[in-house]
């Protein structure tokens, strides 16, 4: 039992004597993060002493404010008039050994900083909430608000309190409606002493503890549950999420890991953003799904605009599919058809990079094959030209050579099959998967060149690349490189829903017009467009400019550069990269590759000390949501020389 946070449907609502009878019944500490109408007057009772008075606490057991502010309002008021921001990411749980009761100031949703308020704290500190409410008219309306703001951010309602004269039809409606129990009915908050709040001990009726959730998710889930990229037998068990928030991922058993790698690179923002989170629900309520063949939806068009305004060039029609890997297939048979349309049945060619890695279907698997990733498949794959990837790094002195040579061998490339190739396909300015494998923007640029010369089409994947994560909203801006067809997906709905968009240019789409079915591109998926990650879409990219989220990752870049360039004679660490939110290194001393366990051994040091990397073999890298901070960067690059010391 870790102990409950004490909110209110309004101030007065009785969240102190609330607490103190928690505190009573819990034997509990007590702790007010944000104290605000506090003069230190002496005369003048704090909520802290009050608590102290009315449960008979001793200095030991209560906790001191972390934020004193003397005018009675808002903390966010009250900060600006004291001329200082707050900030919940300061606010920890104080260590005890007993469980403890938060109290808030104010209702859910009382501002504490721009973009942060009340619920955002519950949400950090991670305790099941209680609701003070006063039993009179207009608290049913108050409270069920109260109950739903909180569940709509993913709080855990544990129960209600009432205080005021006993009202059981009150009692019985937001029981009723609230899905909530009412754990005690406090007749009066004032006079109270501590003997009249003992005296309600009995009456109150607190949640049983919780059953153990944990002990069954990982039993189901070793039961039935089969995990990708995973080897069954000799992988730990997983560990049991129970939420997440910022650059936060929370355990059931309340561990705590700053999400380095984004969870896979979708989670642009930050986990749980409650405005995409507010989005996604509001739309859940209004339409949630709908096939895409006869129907439209505001969400879905609305995003198809704006992600004709944000790419460069006339990439202007916006076809929906489900992930990364569906967005490559789309492109692929989008390219494939494109010349067949055309009565150019001879350009069926595709060329890819070495290394590269599209996505795990049977078209992503083809263009990907060199990643290493599909030996099991290639009798599956179809055929692909593999072009020379002239991978580079910070002080690389062989760049330039790298560059010259992967370019001669694309002219060569195309000046041979000349009028045959219907697309090349890259990842722009970093090969993700294959380990985070950096080339410089002038190469872009030249395939793109190179193949519009040779009328092939030039598909840009910017699955990983997309929104943000190079410092530009798409990678292809900083290498001024115009894809005939773009891949989007993972970053695209802000990391919350698994939804792909391939974009092509009006020639490409003009292509498929015609009389016939025939000519139409006969692909689709059941979800296409679906309105939740349209609506979770338009959210995230509104936070670009809310946010300065190219501003946050123009500061993570220099953080990665930094540090990197710090441990550029590190003797372990090869191959120092640093682009947008990305930082990667690759380690020496193990062996190379995928299947070294040098990735391994990091990645526990790092989970130890409360950051989730997942390096992929020998390469280890971080890329972390936009609202990490730098300071957490900087942490997380300290452990570095300490981690490869220990686990080496
Ligand atoms: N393309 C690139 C460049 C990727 O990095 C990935 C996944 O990592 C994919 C495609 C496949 O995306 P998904 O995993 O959503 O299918």
């Amino acid at each position: 039992m870790k102990g409950y946070f004490v909110t209110g449907t309004d101030t007065d609502a009785g969240k102190t004597v609330l607490s103190a009878l928690l505190c009573m019944a819990l034997e509990a500490d007590y702790f007010k993060p944000f104290q605000t109408g506090q003069s230190g007057q002496p005369g003048v009772d704090s909520d802290t002493a009050t608590v102290a008075r009315l449960a008979n606490l001793g200095p030991d057991r209560l906790h001191p404010p972390a934020v004193n502010l003397p005018d009675p309002l808002s903390p966010a008021q009250a900060a600006a008039r004291a001329g200082i921001t707050l900030d919940i990411a300061a606010v920890a749980l104080p260590e005890t050994p007993r469980p403890l009761v938060v109290e808030g100031a104010g209702g859910a949703l009382v501002p504490i900083a721009p973009g942060q308020d009340m619920a955002a704290l519950m949400a950090r500190l991670g305790l099941p909430v209680i609701v003070a409410a006063r039993s009179g008219l207009g608290t049913v309306n108050h409270t069920l608000l109260t109950l739903e703001a909180l569940r709509l951010r993913g709080l855990e309602v544990a129960g209600v309190a009432l205080s005021g004269p006993p009202n059981p039809e009150n009692r019985r409606d937001i029981e009723r409606l609230g899905n909530v129990p009412v754990i005690v009915e406090i007749p009066r908050l004032d006079p109270l002493d501590h003997d009249s709040l003992k005296a309600l001990l009995p009456a109150l009726a607190l949640p049983g503890a919780a059953s153990d959730v944990t002990s069954d998710v990982i039993r189901w889930d070793r039961e039935h549950v089969w995990h990708p990229f995973t080897q069954a037998k000799t992988a730990p068990v997983p560990i049991h999420l129970s939420r997440a928030s910022g650059a936060d991922l929370v355990a059931a058993d309340g561990r705590r890991f700053v999400d380095l790698v984004s969870s896979w690179w979708v989670c642009a923002h930050g986990h749980a953003h409650p405005e995409v989170a507010r989005a996604v629900a509001r739309q859940a309520a209004t339409l949630e799904q709908a096939l895409f063949a006869e129907f439209t939806h505001e969400p879905a068009a609305r995003l198809a605009h704006r992600l004709a305004e944000l790419l460069p060039g006339d990439l202007e029609r916006v076809f929906y599919s489900d992930n990364g890997s569906t967005a490559v297939e789309v492109a692929l048979k989008m390219a494939h058809q494109y010349w067949r349309n055309q009565g150019r049945l001879e350009r069926t060619r595709i060329a890819a990079f070495e290394g590269a890695y599209h996505g795990d279907t049977v078209g992503a698997m083809s263009v990907g094959r060199t990643s290493g990733f599909f030996t099991h498949f290639e009798p599956l794959t179809f055929g692909v030209d593999f072009l020379p990837y002239p991978s580079t790094w910070i002080a690389d002195p062989e760049g330039d050579r790298k560059l010259a040579q992967a370019l001669a061998v694309l002219e060569n490339y195309f000046s041979v099959h000349h009028g045959t190739v219907a697309a090349v396909i890259l990842e722009p300015l970093v090969q993700g998967a294959s380990g985070m494998r950096m080339a410089p923007p002038a190469f872009v640029k030249a395939v793109a060149e190179m193949a519009r010369k040779a009328g092939a089409l030039v598909i840009l994947d910017e699955v990983m690349t997309g929104f943000g994560r190079t410092g530009t909203m798409f990678a292809c801006e900083q290498a001024q490189a115009q894809p005939d067809i773009v891949c989007l997906a993972k970053g695209l709905t802000a990391g919350f829903l698994p939804m792909a968009a391939t974009v092509a240019s009006n020639a490409v789409y003009e292509g498929f017009l015609g009389e016939t079915f025939h000519r139409a591109l006969a692909h689709g998926h059941s979800f296409t467009a679906n309105p939740l990650g349209c609506a979770a879409a338009l959210a995230g990219l509104e936070l670009f400019g809310r946010e300065d989220t190219l501003g946050r990752i123009a500061r993570q870049q220099a953080v990665h550069r930094e540090r990197l360039e710090d441990l550029l004679e590190h003797p372990k660490l090869v191959r120092h990269r640093a682009l947008g939110c990305i930082g990667a290194v690759d380690v020496t001393g193990r062996g190379e590759g995928y299947d070294v366990d040098t990735g391994r051994r990091l990645k526990a040091f790092y989970m130890e000390r409360g950051f989730f990397v997942r390096p992929m073999g020998d390469v280890f890298y971080f890329l972390p949501p936009s609202s990490v901070t730098p300071q957490q960067l900087h942490d997380a690059y300290d452990l570095l020389p300490q981690a490869l010391e220990q686990c080496l």
